[in-house]
Formats: structure tokens, C-alpha cells, sequence
């Protein structure tokens, strides 16, 4: 099929993004705003190495990472991200790039961070994130439904993630539309998952849906072994899973009868070198099982792609069809976390399918 046809079908799409950081997601454009408002408004020294000469935090066409120097970005957007406006400006510009991409219903997932230097709060931030999104759903002239994940960021340890738990508890019982769940997140190569285990129980136990990410690095099967136990409602890329990638025939087997539906990633992994090229990546081997998958971005904005991209690459790698390609976005809404849109996600697939089918 031609380049050309793929890519507009894809981006003509609706589609649903179900694993996006939302500072991993921010476009160039925001990124140049939050650094021009760090500089003047909060006026910053222009000395600040990681505003003057570090905020390169997107990896373009054709380059990679190691998943270190990706993780070191995050510190980067950590810092012009410092308050509850620059959050806000953010969840904003992410949604409405999103909705411009023809994403119908997006699961956004954050890390609730305080900032004892500007006052902001978990809570507040939280309350920021959800600002900015209600802002982009009213302005946007597309539409769009978004839930939150409260991420739980593995490298803060066991009381911030217990934190966390309360915090989503406490949002989904408020407002029962906007958390719908809790990401398990951060640096794969720091933290104690032993440790933190508890917090996901619980997490599970409040009747909250869970995405762990796991194996996501080399070596860690005794770790995927304990995330495996809760068991996740989802798994973020998975992609040293395999008994052929290092991983152990008994977790892939409790991933295949649990049915655990997998988010990937493909150029997040292929940019952080987790996974040599997009033709080796794991997305062949679940699509030939029929397991279930969902296409997603995990870090658009770093990862200099869209979800329109993602699927056309998927596309063109692993030589789907155009009715391939919709089967994907269809099977999405098996997995959403809301239970309570799907039907209603269904339908907008399909009356946005037929308007958008090629002739
Ligand atoms: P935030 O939670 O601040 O909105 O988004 C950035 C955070 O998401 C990072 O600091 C990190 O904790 C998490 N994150 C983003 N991408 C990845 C990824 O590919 N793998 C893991 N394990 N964590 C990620």
C-alpha cells in the first residue's frame, strides 16, 4: 500500500490512546512557552544548565536514547513544569494535540508532584491537570473524552505510593468521571518492588484499575513474577517478557491466561534501544496469538511522534491491512478503564468510521 494512503487513514482514524505520560507528551511548541515563562516570568538565571542548554527534550527522526538519558529528561520538563499554571498550560496543549489526532477518548496518566518552591500541592496539581483538560475539551473543535491515572512513581518509595492510592481513591469517589485508575511508573532500573507491592494491592482492592509497567529492562523476571501476582488490568510494553527476549515461559503463560491486554510502544522502545528495530519488536508475536494489544505513544512529545504515526508504522512494518488497522483502534475499547463508555465509544467508532472509510 502506499505510504501516503496508509498515513491518511490513520490520521483520518478515531483512535483511542490508552498509555501517555502527560509530561512525556508535551509538543516543541509548549515546551519553547514553558521555557520562555520559566526564563521571564519566573525569572530564572539564565545560568540554569538545565533551561539554557539541557532543554532539548525531544529525541528527533532517526535518533535514540539510552532509556537513562530519557529518564533525565523528565528532570528537565520536571522544572519549567513547576507550577500549577504551567501544569494546566500543559494538560491543555497535550489534550488538544491529542483531539487534533483524532483521539476520541484518552486515558492521561501523571505523577501528582508537590513543589515546596511555588506552593503547588498533590492535590493542587491534580486539580491543575483536570483545569487544563476541561479547558481543552471546551475549546477544542474536536471531540474528546479523557480520564485520569494517577501515576505511581516506583523510585519515591512505599509511602508516596500508598499516597498516591488515597489521592485517586479520594478523586474517583469526588468525581467519579476524571481518575479512573493508577499507572505504576518511573525509572525501571530504581525502586523496590517488594516494597510497593502493598500500595498496588490496595490500589486493586479499592476497586481501582491498575497498569503496571513491566519488563521493561533486561533481568527482572522475579520482579514481572511479583506485578504479575496482583494481577494488572494492564501492562505497559512488556518487552522482556518473552522466553525468547529473557523472559520465563510461567510469566508469559499467567500474561496469556489472564489475558492481559499489553500497551505498546513501539518507537518509545525502539528510540530508548529497549528494542533493536520497529520489525523485531514484540508487537508480531502478540498480534499472531490474537492477545490482546493496544497501540499507544507513551511519550509523544519526547518521542517526537503521534498516535496517527505509531499505527502507520505498525502498519507498514508488519504488513496489515487497511481493516487490520481498524480492528486495532476497534479493539481499544475492550480495554478502556471507564466501563461506562464503552458502549458509547463504540458507537462513535463506528458512525466516525463510516464518514472516515476511503473510497
Ligand atoms: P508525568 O508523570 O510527570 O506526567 O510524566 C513523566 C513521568 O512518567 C516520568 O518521570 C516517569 O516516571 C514516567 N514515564 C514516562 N515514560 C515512561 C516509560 O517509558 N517508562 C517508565 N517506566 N516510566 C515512564
Amino acid at each position: 500500500m502506499a505510504e501516503q494512503y496508509v498515513k491518511d487513514v490513520c490520521k483520518r482514524l478515531p483512535k483511542l490512546e490508552l498509555h501517555a505520560h502527560l509530561n512525556g507528551s508535551i509538543s516543541s511548541s509548549t515546551m519553547r512557552k514553558l521555557v520562555e515563562r520559566y526564563r521571564q516570568t519566573l525569572k530564572q538565571s539564565s545560568s540554569d544548565f538545565s533551561v539554557t542548554h539541557g532543554w532539548t527534550t525531544t529525541i528527533h527522526k532517526g535518533n535514540k536514547r539510552t532509556l537513562k538519558e530519557c529518564f533525565a529528561m523528565f528532570k528537565i520538563i520536571h522544572t519549567v513544569v513547576c507550577d500549577e499554571e504551567a501544569v494546566t498550560m500543559v494538560a491543555r496543549d497535550v489534550v488538544c494535540d491529542f483531539a487534533a489526532d483524532g483521539i476520541i477518548y484518552l486515558e492521561l496518566r501523571s505523577t501528582p508532584r508537590c513543589n515546596p518552591s511555588t506552593g503547588m500541592t498533590k492535590i493542587s496539581y491534580i486539580e491543575a491537570v483536570w483545569k487544563g483538560v476541561e479547558q481543552a475539551v471546551a475549546e477544542s473543535n474536536f471531540s474528546i473524552d479523557v480520564r485520569l491515572l494517577l501515576s505511581i512513581d516506583r523510585s519515591r518509595g512505599a509511602a508516596d505510593a500508598l499516597d498516591t492510592v488515597e489521592l485517586a481513591k479520594e478523586y474517583r469517589k469526588s468525581s467519579p468521571t476524571n481518575v479512573v485508575g493508577i499507572d505504576f511508573s518511573g525509572n525501571p532500573e530504581v525502586g523496590n518492588v517488594r516494597e510497593l507491592l502493598p500500595a498496588l494491592k490496595y490500589a486493586k482492592e479499592s476497586g481501582l484499575k491498575v497498569s503496571i509497567h513491566l519488563a521493561e529492562v533486561p533481568d527482572v523476571n522475579n520482579e514481572t513474577s511479583l506485578l504479575l501476582s496482583l494481577p494488572p488490568d494492564r501492562i505497559g510494553h512488556g518487552t522482556f517478557l518473552l522466553p525468547s527476549n529473557g523472559g520465563t515461559i510461567e510469566n508469559m503463560e499467567l500474561v496469556t491466561n489472564y489475558k492481559i491486554p499489553i500497551e505498546l510502544c513501539l518507537t518509545s522502545n525502539v528510540k530508548c534501544h529497549t528494542v533493536p528495530s520497529y520489525d523485531q519488536h514484540q508487537f508480531g508475536f502478540w498480534i499472531n496469538r490474537a492477545h490482546p494489544i493496544v497501540i499507544c505513544t507513551d511519550d509523544k512529545g519526547i518521542f517526537s511522534t503521534t498516535l496517527s504515526e505509531e499505527y502507520q508504522v505498525t502498519a507498514q512494518t508488519f504488513g496489515l491491512s487497511i481493516s487490520d488497522i481498524r480492528e486495532l483502534s476497534k479493539q481499544a475499547v475492550d480495554y478502556v478503564f471507564d466501563e461506562d463508555l464503552k458502549t458509547k465509544l463504540r458507537e462513535k467508532l463506528e458512525s466516525d468510521g463510516i464518514k472516515s472509510r476511503p473510497h
